[in-house]
């Protein structure tokens, strides 16, 4: 489990095993129980389990000394006709037993007082007496939320999954006619992919419908091979029996790390688990990012536009609060040469994310942050050009940086004596800061391509009193006239805006 370095965006989701295991309990219809187990009682009672889960939960002595039936591996799967096992009410108590159930299907004791009493398999396990592998110590009973439980569960089912106990349904997948570029997962076992569909049913609505539906067909469920590449589906598979994602080898790259969170992502849409695994897939991708709100590494940009799309695809599971920090840090209008000059932002799906952010940027440039906004959509502009010949930087131009610095230079021209003079951005640019007179021809050509009859005057007359009255700026006006060839950027439109400057 990675670290939640982004805990204030996006809290760790809670592990899902247990609340699956507990549909299944509650639902053994829908779930294919194929055990019941009776008490001669009158009426007679019958609580339904799942044998895999059982064995998985017991040990072989306990089972053989109070459910020996269970242990007859070669009996035939019957839903219909499902294994019965009579307890004896003298090994324990119906009330009891149905709280020993719960444990085993949760690691948790609804009422830890009757457990404790208990002396049922006790000669079997030496332990604490129900059964459970190792035994639960007194302190997990009286403490249900015990970490040390929730773990035992899954450490059990995840041996399920390993040995494949009782397993009812293999996964195929067709051979991929294209080469995989997923990561390796060395620490899971190989297909054929073998697995228990109550499982399988009690996590995903995709998978208890088409399970359902074929419970006197094949044993055998083809799954698309284009949503499931192998690493995906065993990551899924492991999600399934362990209630958390399997480690990232650590020798895989980001772009790797990426792929795999948004494939897996796609997988979990797929099966109906939007609460559970896109959700959990959603946290670790967003734990690839140092912090998503102030850091500015080339890391965090590319966690971004990915983490974006799956925030977008799954706002109804609760994860609107992320989607809102990734939106707030993509449409902060100072930070968009950062953020916005890659390709990942051209390629946004739905496209409409792209019209989002830059919408969402509009609303935020004000009259403060004019200056500082524009400074960025120069800087972006100029990250853009460097990738001119790639139709991704030309979508982002004309879908997003051409709105933005329209409306921005119109905010600027409207209120130019006022926004120049109190910007210390500008001030810095007139007073010939270096590089930044790139900036200050930049600003200028645009202003002066939006300027009107209600708004020359004002702009001609803050040029002349405001700016061209600083000490430094005859300097460096002279500088220009003069004439540099060697200057980078926007140089080469410089002579044309010079003249548009000088007609002021
Ligand atoms: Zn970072």
């Amino acid at each position: 489990m990675p670290a939640a370095k982004n805990q204030s965006l996006f809290e760790e989701p809670p592990h899902t095993l247990v609340k699956a295991l507990k549909y299944a309990l509650d639902n053994p219809a829908l779930t294919q129980a194929d055990l019941r187990f009776a008490f001669r009682t009158s009426p007679e009672l019958i609580l339904s389990a799942h044998r895999p889960l059982i064995c998985a939960r017991t040990t072989k002595a306990f089972r053989a000394r109070y459910m020996p039936a269970l242990e007859n591996i070669d009996q035939e799967h019957d839903y219909e006709n499902p294994l019965i096992i009579t307890l004896d009410p003298d090994h324990v108590q119906p009330d009891l037993f149905r709280d020993i159930l719960h444990y085993w299907y949760t690691g948790v004791f609804e009422r830890a007082t009757n457990v404790l009493a208990t002396t049922f398999g006790v000669e079997a396990t030496g332990r604490d007496g129900i059964g459970v592998k190792d035994g639960p110590q007194h302190a997990n009973i009286i403490d249900p939320s015990s970490a040390d439980a929730s773990a035992r569960l899954a450490e059990d089912m995840f041996n399920l999954w390993k040995e494949g106990t009782y397993s009812d349904v293999e996964l195929t997948l067709p051979p991929l006619s294209r080469p995989s570029s997923q990561v390796e997962q060395p620490l899971l076992p190989p297909g054929p992919y073998h697995a228990h569909r109550f499982l399988l049913s009690s996590h995903s609505s995709y998978f208890s419908a088409m399970l359902s539906v074929s419970l006197a067909e094949s044993t055998t469920l083809a799954l698309h091979s284009d949503i499931f590449p192998p690493v995906t589906l065993t990551s899924f598979l492991h999600f399934a029996y362990t209630g958390h994602l399997p480690p990232i080898p650590e020798t895989s790259t980001l772009k790797q790390r990426l792929n795999h969170f948004e494939l897996l992502h796609l997988a979990g849409d797929f099966l109906g688990m939007g609460d559970s695994l896109c959700v959990h897939t959603a946290y670790h991708l967003a734990a690839l990012a140092h912090n998503l709100t102030t850091c500015r590494c080339d890391q965090c940009q590319q966690v971004l536009p990915p983490l974006l799309i799956i925030a977008h695809r799954h706002l109804r599971t609760g994860t609107s609060s992320l989607l809102d920090a990734c939106g707030r840090v993509l449409s902060d209008p100072v930070g968009m040469h950062l953020t916005w000059p890659h390709r990942p932002i051209a390629e946004l799906s739905p496209p409409a994310l792209r019209d989002t952010i830059a919408s969402c940027t509009i609303t935020r440039i004000v009259p403060a942050n004019a200056i500082d906004s524009l400074q960025s959509i120069h800087a972006l502009s100029m990250a853009l050009e460097a990738h001119a010949a790639e139709s991704w930087s030309h979508t982002i131009t004309t879908t997003m940086l051409k709105p933005i610095l329209t409306h921005t230079t119109g905010l600027i021209v409207a209120g130019f004596p006022t926004i120049t003079s109190s910007s210390p951005t500008f001030l810095a640019c007139v007073d010939g800061m270096g590089l930044s007179l790139d900036f200050l021809d930049f600003l200028l050509v645009h202003v002066v391509k939006q300027l009107g009859d209600a708004t020359v005057g004002k702009v001609y007359q803050a040029v002349v009193r405001d700016l061209l009255g600083r000490g430094s700026v005859a300097d460096n006006f002279a500088e220009e006239v003069g004439g540099d060839e060697g200057r980078q950027g926007f140089g080469r439109d410089r002579r044309g805006n010079r003249a548009d400057v000088s007609g002021w």
